[in-house]
């Protein structure tokens, strides 16, 4: 029999399959599952996503800056809440502004903000002038900050408790926001009521829960899927960086160097490599705002290697995963473990087409999986201004098992 030919099928054989997902062809499980899961997020609301307990922390735009920028020792600063890292403080990485002159929510004090104000200042004032400046410098401000430094505004987001998460997941992909603020009103007064916040986290580690039967079904590899973002062939890549459009770094990089990279390109993490593109560690906006609290202003002419020395103990890990890896893999890993984003290198498959095991390969963030399992389409590939310094290091050892 010709193979390209298929046998005639009995019309009732066809309409059974139709009616019966579970009897599919196993490469349509994966797209049935997740369309199950779309259908589960439009019956449920942001309001059954919440913890049964949790804090918020909200900041008035008045406050003083000075308190998350030097003043470490103040029992009021509101840095320590900033840069909890995930180990110490889980989920309290940003806090919801609070204009109290007009009674209503202002946005949203990210990790980003203090990285362009750290960019602001480093790059603009000497460190006896930064020091004066934040004494009165207030949240409200940091607005102008971002326009002098020619990134975009966040928008200001809102969503009522009782939206659909799908519909929540949808702001959330459409605006890259990391945390989508829920407001209601308060029938008394007519004022807004800042509720809560839905972080990307918490709604993939909903999903992992209470989706435990399609999440097995989710057997599509990660690169197949296009979740992420990933080195570009030699022949596509206009720059000189070998690992266009990840923005990386060495163990010599200075830690401002990383810094502007954040702020330029609004991420928050770059793998760092070694001189053979092997990946050895990770470096995140949450450490610059750690080793600026607990050091001096002038620790950001530190290099990664003398940073990550100051790096918490309980540190985590980085979180490596290969492209075959599939996506239930990883949202099985989210619902054990507090993880923001994955570093994917070269594994075995590409080792037997010359590749090198360990070499850097992609970069995962939580926004890439949420717009894949939402269905949105992947997004415009960012563009890093500077080619990438390469030099040598000596392989660090935090890196954790692959996500498999
Ligand atoms: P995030 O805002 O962290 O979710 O990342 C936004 C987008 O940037 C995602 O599509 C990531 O895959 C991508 N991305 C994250 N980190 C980097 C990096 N170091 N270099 C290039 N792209 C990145």
């Amino acid at each position: 029999m010709n193979p390209l030919s298929s046998p005639r099928r009995n019309p009732s054989t066809r309409s059974a399959r139709r009616r019966a997902p579970s009897h599919l062809p196993a490469q349509d499980t994966h797209h049935v599952a997740l369309h199950s899961i779309r259908s589960f997020l439009k019956g449920r609301t942001c309001y059954d996503a919440f913890p049964i307990s949790f804090r918020l922390i909200i900041l008035d735009t008045k406050l003083s800056v000075k308190k998350p920028f030097i003043a470490c020792s103040s029992t009021v600063s509101i840095l320590p809440c900033l840069c909890a890292s995930s180990n110490h403080l889980p989920g309290v990485v940003s806090a919801p502004l609070w204009n109290s002159e007009k009674s209503e929510f202002a946005g949203m004090l990210t990790v980003l903000d203090i990285i362009h104000l750290i960019q602001h200042y480093y790059r603009t004032a000497s460190y006896d002038y930064a020091a004066a400046d934040v004494e009165t410098f207030r949240l409200e401000s940091l607005r102008e900050i971002e326009k002098s430094l020619g990134v975009d505004p966040p928008p200001l987001l809102r969503k009522y408790p009782y939206s659909s998460l799908y519909e929540a997941a949808q702001v959330l992909v459409q605006t890259h926001a990391r945390r989508l603020p829920l407001l209601d009103y308060d029938t008394e007064t007519g004022h807004e009521v800042i509720v809560s916040t839905l972080t990307q986290y918490r709604l993939l580690k909903f999903i992992s829960i209470n989706c435990s039967k399609e999440i097995q079904q989710l057997h599509h590899p990660l690169r197949k899927l296009k979740i992420g973002t990933y080195v570009q062939s030699s022949d596509s890549n206009p720059t000189d960086n070998p690992f266009y459009p990840i923005a990386t770094a060495s163990l010599d990089t200075t830690v401002f160097d990383v810094v502007h990279k954040f702020s330029e390109l609004s991420i928050s993490a770059v793998p760092i490599i070694d001189e053979n593109g092997i990946v050895v560690n990770l470096y995140e906006t949450v450490d610059v705002i750690t080793l600026v609290r607990s050091g001096s202003y002038q620790s950001l002419d530190l290099t990664i290697s003398e940073a990550l020395k100051q790096r918490s103990p309980d540190f985590p890990g980085v979180v490596i995963c290969t492209a075959h890896d599939s996506l239930g893999t990883l949202l099985q890993l989210i619902k054990k473990r507090r993880v923001h984003r994955l570093v994917v290198v070269e594994g075995e498959e590409e080792e037997k087409k010359g590749g090198k095991k360990g070499r850097l390969l992609g970069i995962i963030t939580l926004s890439d999986v949420l717009r894949c399992v939402i269905g949105a389409s992947p997004p415009e590939p960012i563009e890093p201004s500077t080619s990438v310094p390469q030099s040598l290091s000596t392989p660090d050892t935090t890196n954790t098992p692959a996500a498999s």
